[in-house]
């Protein structure tokens, strides 16, 4: 920690100090929006697969779900409970040391396992075996009216996969009143005060190598088209 000499920001804090603070508040803010899905408020907890790992098959293979689940998921979960063992952040709802820990580069580490365990279990409720299809009635206008149709809400989605350069997400969130496609990198999870993530697509090349090699467009494409489960964005925004 830098002994400034001159602090700027209240109680001594150093100007730098002061602002990624402020900076992790308004943060902790916008992290209110996350939903409370199931099996996502509770820190010390891996929820298992909604699922069994062939079910996704051949979509997914149950080999890559194995890795990705025990071994990727399960390596996260496990680096969060070793990295907040003892600190504030121990006993908190996932959800909370997200929010607690995002814009703060200080708790990189913590915010990254955590949302990176938070974002896992979220995408393995995105995918079904059988999804795909027609969403329910209430998203499906929702989607109309923000993307002309649902044909053109699932390409949306794809490209956001496609332009994600590196490791990431692709996500369907509600921003305000308007239905979106969205693309983060890394651990990071589009949310704010208007903004709610609805769906995520995992775009990490775990999720997809062992089965498609380099050809994540084919991955992409095959999960929305097979796998997405309409449902339960429908409960992330409140309209079956
Ligand atoms: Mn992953």
């Amino acid at each position: 920690m830098n002994k400034n000499r001159h602090p700027t920001g209240p109680a001594g804090m150093t100007r730098r100090r002061f602002l990624a603070t402020a900076a992790g508040s308004a943060l902790a803010a916008a992290f209110g929006g996350l939903p409370r899905f199931a099996g996502a408020a509770e820190p010390l907890i891996l929820p298992p697969l909604p699922f069994g790992e062939g079910a996704l098959e051949p979509v997914i293979s149950a080999r890559t779900i194995s890795f990705h689940y025990g071994k990727h998921h399960r390596g996260y979960f496990d680096n969060l409970l070793r990295l907040i063992a003892g600190t504030e952040y121990a006993g908190m709802p996932l959800d909370r040391i997200v929010a607690a820990t995002a814009g703060r580069p200080d708790r990189a580490a913590i915010f990254n396992n955590a949302a990176q365990t938070w974002n896992h279990t979220f995408y393995w409720r995105s995918l079904k075996p059988k999804g795909g299809g027609e969403p329910p009635a209430g998203l499906k206008r929702r989607i109309e009216s923000s993307f002309g149709s649902v044909g053109a809400c699932r390409k949306a989605l794809a490209e956001a996969a496609a332009a994600q350069f590196g490791s990431g997400w692709a996500w369907l969130i509600r921003d305000g009143g308007t239905l979106k496609a969205a693309r983060t990198p890394n651990a990071e999870i589009p949310a704010g005060k208007e903004v709610v993530p609805l769906l995520v697509i995992d775009v990490w090349e775990h999720a997809y190598y062992l089965d498609y090699q380099n050809r994540r467009a084919a991955y992409v494409e095959a999960l929305i088209e097979k796998l997405l489960n309409w449902e339960f964005a429908a409960g992330n925004l409140g309209a079956a």
